[in-house]
């Protein structure tokens, strides 16, 4: 039988990147020890209270078909938080529950594309997206930006894609680069996006890790309001990924009609699940501080790794679980560095070049193992690039 274009096509053909990543997980399944920093995972599981709370919540019935748009209490509790955080007026008219932040993401691109229409990315990425745009049977276009911008992305190349497109997606705090956009970044995004009619499709599944400067969403700014689909997660904020439940905030007509779409599609997240979000939202800002605390404390003694030494580059990573730093003085791209040090030294990260075409020649690095360890991997992988580059001058 024959598969549809849409489904075939998904990834775009060749390959996709994860080439280092996969050779990593098949040398630990042959007893081969390696350091992983390659999956932004965190290395604490989901909190005994609030698996207690899914439990309680599973043990008094609540595991028959849920409320489609979400409960009412984890919609109000989702709105307030939104509201609190960004002084816009939210009401769980504006809410959406999904499983997770990718299904927020495909029905975000639902809503704001119809087949065909261009949507817009910017260059690097989070894996997944050109692959969500084409399940809408939308056309990827991705915006490239700069190291030496710290990849944040200039209003003026995004000008340049932007007639005719439907959307543009963009992720603050950034995943694989770390950067959180600045005010005078989104206020150009905005600007685009008002002038060309587009929607702005918003990531904000990192909003509660920001080591410098402040998150800011862009549903904030002038004229925004209306034409905004923010995407929220319970994954990386509370260490909930397995739990999937995410969000999509949004004007209540879009909420509406993706209501709608969620019926058809996923029918919803868990009852117990819900519950459980309900009870680690209650917690409030403080554990998500905790959640986050980690990555801050790992930012710090990378900084400390990298200041010792010029052979790698750190992009000013200023918020979300990764780093990205740059090789290129090694002479090597992201690929080939990656895979010697995953074949040499056995540690495992992500090259650049799996974002993307902006981030070749460097490598994210996901600090999601335990603190001496992962200073430990960073001066192996400081030594290695000292190597490297030695032999190729
Ligand atoms: N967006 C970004 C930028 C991510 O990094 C991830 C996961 O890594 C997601 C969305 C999806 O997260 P989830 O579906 O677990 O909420």
């Amino acid at each position: 039988m024959v598969l549809s274009k849409r489904i075939t096509s998904l990834t775009g053909g060749g390959s996709d990147g994860w080439d280092v990543f996969l050779k990593a997980r098949r040398m630990i399944a042959d007893g081969t020890p390696v350091t992983e920093l390659t999956i932004g995972e965190h290395d604490i599981r989901t909190a005994a209270p609030i698996l207690q709370a899914m439990h309680n919540s599973a043990m008094d019935g609540h595991t028959g078909y849920a409320m489609v748009p979400g409960t009412d209490a984890l919609r109000d509790l989702v709105a307030k938080r939104t509201q609190d955080r960004t002084g816009v007026p939210t009401t769980r008219d504006n809410v959406l529950i999904t499983p997770g932040g990718q299904s927020a993401l495909f029905g975000a691109h639902a809503a704001a594309c119809d087949p065909g229409d261009t949507a817009l990315y910017i260059d690097p990425y989070y894996a997944t997206y050109p692959g969500t745009i084409r399940g809408v049977s939308a056309i990827p276009r991705s915006i490239a930006t700069r190291a030496e911008d710290a990849f944040q992305p200039r209003a003026s190349d995004i000008e340049a894609a932007a007639k005719g497109a439907a959307s543009l997606l963009i992720n603050s705090p950034n995943n694989p680069t770390g950067t959180v956009y600045s005010r005078a970044t989104l206020s150009g995004i905005a600007e685009v996006c008002r002038r060309h009619d587009m929607w702005l499709i918003s990531d904000e599944v990192y909003d509660s890790q920001v080591w410098e400067g402040e998150h800011l969403s862009p549903r904030a700014l002038p004229g925004m309001v209306d034409r905004t689909l923010v995407v929220g997660s319970m994954s990386k904020s509370h260490a909930m990924t397995g739990s999937r439940c995410g969000w999509l905030i949004g004007p209540s007509e879009a909420i509406s009609n993706l209501i709608t779409f969620a019926t058809h599609t996923t029918y919803g997240v868990p009852g117990f699940v819900q519950d459980a979000s309900v009870f680690a939202l209650a917690q409030g800002d403080r554990f998500e501080a905790e959640v986050g605390a980690p990555f801050q404390r790992r930012r710090a003694i990378a900084q400390d790794v990298l200041e010792q030494q010029n052979t790698v580059g750190l992009i000013p990573a200023q918020g979300a679980m990764y780093l990205m730093l740059d090789i290129r003085a090694t002479g090597m791209t992201g690929d080939a560095f990656a895979d010697a040090l995953l074949e040499r030294e056995h540690i495992a990260v992500m090259p650049g070049e799996s974002f993307g075409s902006s981030a070749a020649g460097h490598l994210r690095v996901a600090m999601t193992i335990e603190d001496s360890a992962f200073k430990s991997a960073l001066e192996t992988l400081c030594a290695f690039a000292r190597t490297c580059a030695a032999s190729a001058t």
